[in-house]
Parts: C-alpha cells; structure tokens; sequence
C-alpha cells in the first residue's frame, strides 16, 4: 500500500514504488460499452419529464445511452472543465480538481452529476460536498491513510479480517463515484486491484481454509461495478465453500449509478442466497425515482437491502436531514442499518463532526419514526465496531433502574435478579 504522509499540516503522497505483481484490468472492463439496456429503466428514459431525460438533456446524450451504465463509467467526469461545462464552480472546487489531481481520484458518473445544484450563492449542496473535490482537502492535520489499520488486519492481500467468523474482500478498485470521504482512498494510487484474478485466488483460498469464516462481504471500491459474469463468477466460488453461510455485497451504484443495478443482475444474485446487499444513502436528496427502482430490483428479488450511512457536516448532520433520510429509505424499502461516524481518513477535517453533535442527531429521531428507521451510530476501530448511543440508563437505586425515557421524563423499573 502506498501510505500518505503530512508535512507541515499539508497532505502529501510519498513517492513508494508501485507494486508491480499485479495483472491488469479486468478484462471485462476494457471493453467497448455493452449495447444492453435494462429494460426496466426504458420508461425512465422515454418520459420526457423524467430525472433521467433532464439529465440526459444537460449531457446532450440520447437517455438510452444515458441509462446504459457502461457509458456512464467511460464518462465519468475527472476534470474542472468537465464539470465546469455542467455547474457553475466555486472557487475552493475549481481549486480542488486542480490541486489535488495527484493526491486522490476524482471521477462521478454524469448521473449523479446530475444531482448537483448547478448554482450555489452561500449554499452548499449536499451532493457537491461529496463527489467534487475541495482544496480544503490539502489541510488536515488528523487524517491519516488507513484509520482502520486494514493493511495490518489483512492475512492475505484485500482480505481484512477482524472478526473470526466473518472477511472483508476487496475484489473492486473501481467506483462510479469516489467519495471524497471514503476511507480506502489509499488503494486509489495503485492499479490493477480491480476483480484481479490473483488477488480472488489467494482470497479464496483463504476463505476456504478457515472453516470459522461463515459471512463474506464482497466490496472495494465498488463491487458492483463488474460484469454480470465476472461477479456470478465470483459468487459461484464463494458458494462453493462449504464453511460460507452468507454472502454480503458493499455497493454504492444504487445512489451514484442505479443503471448498473438492474433486475439481471439481482436475479443473479438471488441464485446464490442468502445473499445481502447494503448500499450507502448519505441524504435525501440521493432517493430518486431512479434509485427507487435500483432498490426494487434488488428486493423484489428477495435480497434484503440496508444502508450504511457516513455522518458528514453539511449532508447529515443534522435532525432535519437525517430524519429525511431515513423516513425515504424507509419508502423505498432501504433498512436504515448503520450511521457510521467519519473516519479520521485523510483529507477529510472540512466533513468532520463531533461525537456530541451525532448522538444529538441520532438522539433526535427516537420517538419521531419507527425503530426500523433508526441506524445504530457506530464508531468503526481497528478493533471493531462501536455503538454509540445516548446512555438512557441514569442509576440504580436499590432493587430499581433509574431510566430516562425518550421524552426525558425520569422512569423507576424494578429489575430482576
Ligand atoms: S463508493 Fe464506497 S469505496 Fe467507492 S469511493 Fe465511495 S465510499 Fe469509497
């Protein structure tokens, strides 16, 4: 892994040799975009009023060619004059997509370019402060490369493990979007750890000779972002390991390329269950009727569909918007899972908030909606997970607890011993 480093409160990437041992892209992946259009997404692109046909419009695209998720990843917007030519930049972005083009991926799928406001006064939007890099990325003096120390939990290459029963395999490099916040931006510098076949084999291999290895999670990047073949190859391997019981993806597609998440490629899935899938909603503004169909394929084929959601100032981070996210998770059938505090990744202090501030939010949901819709609040270590929750619990007098109930009246409960 090349790790980063800080001089004088700056990031900067040290010049470590690449490793050289990996094969190239998958070849799935080097090829022409596939002429195939998911059928379900055609109304979509012929109502003229549909997200999809406005955005379409601004690429000056045919909507069948914007739903055609293949054309979406060769499109991705990697520059300031690409995203220029579609919003109107600030200062701080314009300086972003050309500071840090050598420090951190930028790419996002015209998609969920689409989803920006093209034009902010003081205003931020929610969906910019994601995906569009910022130069305030260059300052931070917390951040570091791997907050989860994942490269030393790995017993073999992209395989973490921190639990017994259960691995994280990191087969994608790819994503539709990279997120300025994400917490694996350190793979970003090394190529060729996309769906790369040594890396699958030694993965597992290990998997198979660890018989406590019961659960799986395939992610990345974004493991989605793959053939339908080359991913119903992989679960063919994964299912075939006796020791396997559940089988987990990580993808974001829903939210930044729902094209990709079509009933083909759910109905793949579903030949290999019990299969999950949890994707990653940070806002409301993120649940659109495309992506409401994305999720629908997924669940109406039986695979259950949850959100991890990061706590990130100016998206979530506070009870209004995290109220709305989750009530339009909840509509489209996406389980409020985990809301996980941000990591202290590099680059990241300006998307940053305090512990204080996410139990006051987390806090404000209970009594406001269903206990379905609340997430718990994680702090993710290199330990382990960590519930973070308002202690309810005030004291023991006696033989009885002392609780405050969530309207913040005192309650006695005489507990059982
Ligand atoms: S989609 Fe996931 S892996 Fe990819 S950049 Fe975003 S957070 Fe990171």
């Amino acid at each position: 892994m090349v790790p980063l480093g800080h001089q004088n409160g700056q990031i900067s990437r040290k010049s470590e040799p690449m490793d050289t041992n990996l094969i190239p892209l998958h070849p799935e992946l080097q090829t022409q975009p596939s002429v195939y259009i998911p059928e379900e997404f055609i109304p979509l692109a012929e109502d003229p009023n549909s997200l999809t046909s406005q955005m379409a419009a601004r690429f000056k695209v045919d909507p069948r060619t914007f739903i055609n998720w293949r054309w979406q990843m060769k499109h991705q917007v990697t520059e300031g004059e690409q995203a220029a030519a579609i919003l109107d930049l600030k200062e701080q972005e314009t300086q972003g997509f050309d500071q840090l083009k050598h420090l951190f991926n930028a790419g996002i799928t015209p998609y969920y370019m689409g989803l920006m406001v093209p034009r902010l006064e003081d205003d931020e939007c929610p969906i910019r402060l994601q995906a569009l890099p910022r130069v305030e990325e260059l300052k931070d003096s917390l951040g570091v490369a791997d907050p989860l120390s994942e490269v030393a939990h790995s017993p073999v290459r992209e395989v973490v493990q921190v639990y017994p029963d259960r691995v994280a395999f990191c087969v994608a490099q790819l994503c539709p979007v990279y997120c300025r916040y994400c917490f694996r931006k350190r793979r970003d510098e090394e190529i060729g750890l996309h769906f790369n076949r040594a890396i699958i084999d030694k993965g597992i291999a290990y998997i198979a000779a660890n018989p406590a290895i019961r659960d799986v999670l395939i992610t990345g990047g974004d493991s989605f972002v793959a053939s339908d073949s080359a991913i119903e190859g992989l679960l063919q391997r994964i299912r075939a390991i006796p020791h396997v019981e559940i089988i987990r993806f990580g993808t974001r597609t829903p939210v930044t390329l729902p094209y990709r998440v079509t009933d083909r490629l759910a109905k793949i899935l579903a030949k290999y269950h019990p299969v999950f899938v949890n994707t990653h909603f940070n806002c409301a503004e993120e649940i659109t009727p495309e992506a409401a169909l994305a999720v629908a394929n997924l669940v109406n084929n039986g695979i259950p569909v949850g959100n991890q959601a990061v706590l990130l100032k100016g998206v979530n981070d506070s009870p209004e918007r995290m109220m709305a996210l989750c009530r339009s998770l909840l509509k489209i059938r996406a389980r409020p899972y985990y809301v996980f505090h941000p990591h202290s990744v590099q680059g990241t202090e300006h998307l940053r908030v305090s512990v204080r501030r996410g139990l006051e939010v987390m806090k404000s949901l209970r009594g406001n909606i269903t206990g379905m819709g609340i997430p718990a609040y994680i702090m993710d270590t290199p330990s382990g997970k960590i519930p973070l929750q308002h202690n309810y619990i005030l004291g023991i007098d006696g033989e009885d607890l002392i609780l405050e109930t969530i309207r913040g009246e005192i309650w006695r409960e005489k507990d059982v011993y």
